[in-house]
């Protein structure tokens, strides 16, 4: 019980078996991980000195600021939120709640364009619905030579996401657009101009979110996870407005959710355009990139 570890001097040790209690009694899974990284930040100290402190007196103060973490975390605020950082592609990002977090699966859309465009020095690659830029600021460090655009319809994500660009680097080389999908590249003479267009984009039906676990439910944005009743209403919107801004040859290549191949499979063949679409699994064997080729 709580009241066991609280009686003597408040020491390290103390605060982190209290951290650890609380976060387990809310049903955090990782309870002990998490306890240890809240104090870390809570306390500005280095994991080591959680075992080798662990009877170094707390202040008022400090037992204050690690409180107020761990009971962010027990709402089950997401873990990246309150320590503000996600890493992509072995690049930290700044996380915060106008952005989906990064999530791994996602570093398969990476990997999937860069072998793509590799070949190609001088691509134009636009990023849609960019929210933290974890794909338009990994694309943009790793193809050097790549012209980048990263759209988003949340201003509030733009700033997170140029921030990250800042960070690593690469804000001078992407162009920020504010607005809806495709519809920010209309009237730049884009037109046929694209090599590769991205997304991730909300895939998550109406219906699913209530079942999602309380993290992403409660606090991820849901104008970043929900698309509408069938889930891939961004899959066909985005089939359907690629060609126009796609060189012939050219790729949409967009995650998908587990169960959603044969539907996006469909749209692409029903709208028409496009090659057969090519899908890759992920590392649990979920069909999760679909690469919709443009004929030329
Ligand atoms: N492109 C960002 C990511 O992959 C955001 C995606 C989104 O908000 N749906 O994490």
């Amino acid at each position: 019980m709580v009241t066991t570890v609280l009686t003597g001097p408040l020491t390290l040790g103390v605060l982190l078996a209290e951290a650890r209690q609380r976060l387990a009694g809310a049903g955090v899974a990782n309870a002990a991980q998490e306890a240890g990284w809240l104090l870390e930040k809570g306390l500005g100290c280095r994991s080591h000195h959680l075992m080798t402190q662990s009877d170094r007196e707390i202040s008022i103060e400090q037992r204050a600021s690690v409180r107020s973490l761990v009971e962010r975390r027990a709402r089950r605020e997401p873990l990246q939120y309150i320590l503000g950082t996600q890493e992509f592609c072995g690049l930290e990002f700044a996380v915060g709640p106008s952005v989906l977090i990064p999530r791994p699966e996602t570093e398969l859309l990476v990997r999937e364009v860069v072998r793509q465009t590799g070949a190609h020095h001088a691509s134009m690659l636009v990023d849609v619905g960019t929210g933290s830029g974890c794909l338009a600021v990994t694309l943009a460090t790793t193809l050097r030579g790549s012209k980048v655009l990263a759209i988003d319809r949340s201003a509030d994500a733009l700033q997170v996401a140029k921030q990250n660009a800042a960070t690593h680097g690469v804000l001078e080389g992407i162009e920020w657009l504010h607005g809806d999908l495709l519809a920010p590249l209309a009237g730049r003479g884009l037109e046929e101009r694209v090599d590769v267009i991205v997304s991730n984009p909300p895939y998550i039906a109406e219906r699913d979110l209530p079942g999602l676990q309380p993290e992403v439910q409660m606090f991820e944005p849901h104008m970043a996870l929900v698309s509408g009743p069938l889930g891939t209403e961004f899959h066909r919107r985005l089939l359907q407005d690629a060609p126009a801004f796609l060189v012939p040859g050219g790729r949409l290549m967009m995650e998908i959710g587990q169960g959603q191949a044969a539907a996006v499979r469909a749209l692409a063949q029903d709208i028409g355009g496009y090659a057969p679409v090519v899908l890759v699994e992920d590392a649990a064997g979920i069909e999760r990139v679909v690469i919709a080729q443009k004929v030329g």
